[in-house]
């Protein structure tokens, strides 16, 4: 299942890292996949219990999840692998500078809470002071500046402080680097959290009031009830002027190129030469504003509300901010909040997981480097090029096949893909960690100079040409980034291994699960999510309104499939809210086939436990679906996601014809589709 947020970047697994909780044993699964079958079960009349019936009698949903799958088991997996070179690291007593030295010291400093207990509130003195000497306007802007927060990306709703950046192509423009600026300022998750009047949301907003006002107390501030309401009422004014959530599903919203001159302009009230100048920014002259609501709506109470009430805002955010390297009270009220109230959670998670986390975040490509080093040699890196090389191989010969784009279309289509970039595993040349100090003792420290470090990073692109080298995904997070702009698809060494993909293992379960995962995200470059954005990541609508009719003509037998899968008798799948997915399913299955036999250079393949390379493709296909879940999620995953239950994914096989021959389906088996009933999109 992939988060999908904006039209310009799609991140698939993101995040599993720290969201994870404790892994089981480490258990490296390279094992044999047909010791799942199901033998009782022809392949021809349930596919996807066949592949996964012994997997499925198994398997078992741990407690207070609502899924279990191959991707928690592999973030669970890697999470375990994390935390151990993570404390490894800490124990071991390495090299001033390396970067086993750093990712330890940062990590032992968090853990360090009696440290950090004994310095108290009084670390945060400096800022403390620096905002009480705020008297006006221009004092007030220059601190929202010094706080910009330079690490959003395009999946952001709501920065951490007033705006964000991030630093990335224009839509119009792919040689050079812009500022994409972002809203921000809220402490509760977005727009809804303030506006919706439900009771429930009601309710909330009360806890939110009460968790300011005990933030604030803890910061040794006075009149703390007051201030806590006025904060609160700040803040749903903010969120006023915030865009729509459902505003970021249209890119052509948030491309509003703003002049540095604009600013004043159109968004009266912030002083905004003291703002960019404190954000280190003052020579940027083009910017990309996404929500200009916000940025306008911001910048007028930055005028109209009372300093003083901006101040104890500032105040709130800064313990907010650094709550987790300040003492226990600060930290247990900030979960009282953010993990008690708003995500249901009972108990504060182990520090260590926290610490893990935050490690990840400071120093996400030093633990890449420790993570890569064991568990994702350059020979596994040459494995996954080679695969991505078949399948872009392959895309090059279909795409001239297709039936629905017109010939000028294909020619479009033919350059997006020479210019489409695929990145496996870890970048060729790593972040350079050598000016970060990490000193071990100093938790906020170490806190505040990985900020200004990886911030500094970001805006110091906004100087250089755009990079097709940057690299988007730590590699040692479970997951993949899709970006339309720049044309550059990144999968990280942590969703490249076994079951997916195994470097030592059989080329074609590979191809069959890994593979068809790859190429069922380059399929989006050219679908209806892709087609906005041209060869190199400018927005520009490239089908003509004659393609876009026969796709939709052509993904008519697909929608009909769908529609007639019922997992429940009260529940089917809805055709056309999976449709894009689903085609999606079909050109990664076909295209990654293509590449299997590509890779093949004409020789047979072995047969190995008992299958045919042919029937390991697809089993690995059907396999890579599996998941038990509880009714509920079921029925909200039909309801609410555009990804169809596994199950019916896997059926995607039935369009396929080299699957009827790999198992020898014939009419008399229930999956048997008439070839003329068969979609045939890609
Ligand atoms: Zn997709």
């Amino acid at each position: 299942m992939s988060i999908f947020r904006s039209a310009a970047l799609i991140t698939l697994f993101a995040c599993a890292i720290a969201l994870n909780a404790m892994a089981p044993g480490e258990n490296t699964g390279a094992a044999d996949s047909t010791l799942d079958i199901d033998r009782s079960i022809q392949p021809g009349d349930d596919f996807y219990h066949y592949a996964n019936g012994g997997w499925l009698k198994t398997a078992s949903i741990p407690a207070g999840q609502p899924t279990f799958d191959t991707r928690a088991i592999l973030a669970a997996r890697t999470s375990q692998r994390v935390r151990d070179l993570i404390q490894g690291a800490s124990a071991a007593n390495s090299p001033k500078g390396s970067a086993a030295q750093k990712v330890g010291d940062y990590y032992a400093s968090f853990m360090d809470e009696s440290s950090i207990a004994a310095k108290g509130i009084a670390v945060l003195a400096d800022e403390m002071s620096t905002i009480a000497a705020i008297t006006n306007q221009e004092s007030l802007s220059a601190y929202l500046g010094s706080t910009l927060n330079t690490e959003v990306d395009g999946l952001t709703a709501n920065a951490d402080h007033v705006f964000g950046a991030w630093v990335n192509q224009s839509f119009t423009d792919s040689q050079h680097y812009v500022f994409h600026l972002w809203q921000g300022g809220l402490g509760m998750p977005d727009r809804d959290a303030y506006l919706d009047p439900s009771p429930k949301m009601d309710a909330l907003r009360a806890q939110y009031q009460s968790h300011i006002a005990a933030m604030l107390k803890l910061g040794g501030v006075a009149d703390v009830d007051m201030k806590a309401a006025h904060i609160l009422s700040l803040e749903i004014r903010v969120a006023k002027s915030h865009a729509p959530d459902s505003d970021a599903a249209d890119v052509f919203k948030q491309n509003n190129p703003w002049k540095r001159a604009d600013f004043p302009v159109k968004a009266p009230g912030l002083n905004w030469d003291a703002y960019f100048k404190a954000a280190g920014v003052a020579e940027q002259s083009e910017f990309v504003v996404w929500q200009p609501s916000a940025v306008t709506g911001t910048s007028a109470l930055v005028a109209s509300e009372s300093i003083d009430v901006w101040k104890d805002y500032l105040r709130f955010h800064l313990l907010e901010h650094y709550a987790a390297v300040l003492p226990k009270a600060v930290a247990a009220e900030h979960f009282a909040f953010y993990g008690t109230a708003l995500a249901a959670a009972q108990q504060m998670p182990d520090r260590s997981q926290d610490a893990i986390a935050a490690t990840n975040a400071a120093l996400g490509q030093a633990v890449g480097q420790l993570y890569t080093q064991r568990y994702f040699p350059p020979s596994a890196k040459a494995k996954a090029q080679e695969m991505v090389a078949d399948l872009l191989a392959a895309y090059r010969t279909r795409i001239p096949t297709l039936s629905w784009m017109s010939e000028e279309t294909k020619a479009k289509a033919l350059a997006k893909l020479s210019t489409l970039r695929i990145d496996v595993g870890y970048p060729d040349t790593w972040i350079d960690y050598s000016k970060l100090e990490i000193v071990r003792g100093d938790a906020i420290g170490n806190m505040r100079r990985a900020e200004a470090f990886n911030g500094s990073l970001n805006l110091a692109k906004l100087n250089r040409p755009a990079d097709p080298d940057e690299w988007r995904i730590d590699p040692q997070i479970v997951g993949a980034v899709i970006l339309f702009s720049p044309n550059t698809e990144t999968f990280s060494a942590g969703l490249l291994q076994p079951p997916y993909f195994d470097p030592q293992g059989d080329t074609a379960s590979n191809y069959g699960s890994a593979g068809a995962g790859m190429a069922h995200e380059i399929s989006h470059s050219f679908d209806e999510l892709g087609n906005i954005y041209d060869s190199q990541g400018r927005l520009d609508k490239w089908w003509t309104a004659e393609d876009s009719a026969r796709y939709h003509a052509a993904a008519a037998k697909l929608v009909t499939q769908f529609n007639a899968y019922c997992p429940l008798s009260s529940l089917c799948i809805n055709g056309e809210q999976s449709l894009t997915e689903n085609i999606a399913d079909l050109a990664g299955l076909l295209t990654a086939h293509d590449a299997y036999l590509l890779s093949l250079k004409g020789k047979p393949d072995v047969v190995l436990n008992g299958l045919t390379g042919e029937q390991r493709f697809f089993l690995a296909f059907a396999q890579r679906w599996r998941r038990a879940q509880t009714e509920d999620a079921l029925r909200r995953q039909v309801k609410t996601d555009t990804h169809a239950p596994g199950e019916y994914r896997s059926d995607t096989v039935r369009n396929v014809e080299a699957w009827y021959k790999a198992y020898d389906v014939t009419t008399a088996n229930k999956l048997f589709l008439k070839p003329e009933d068969r979609a045939a999109i890609w």
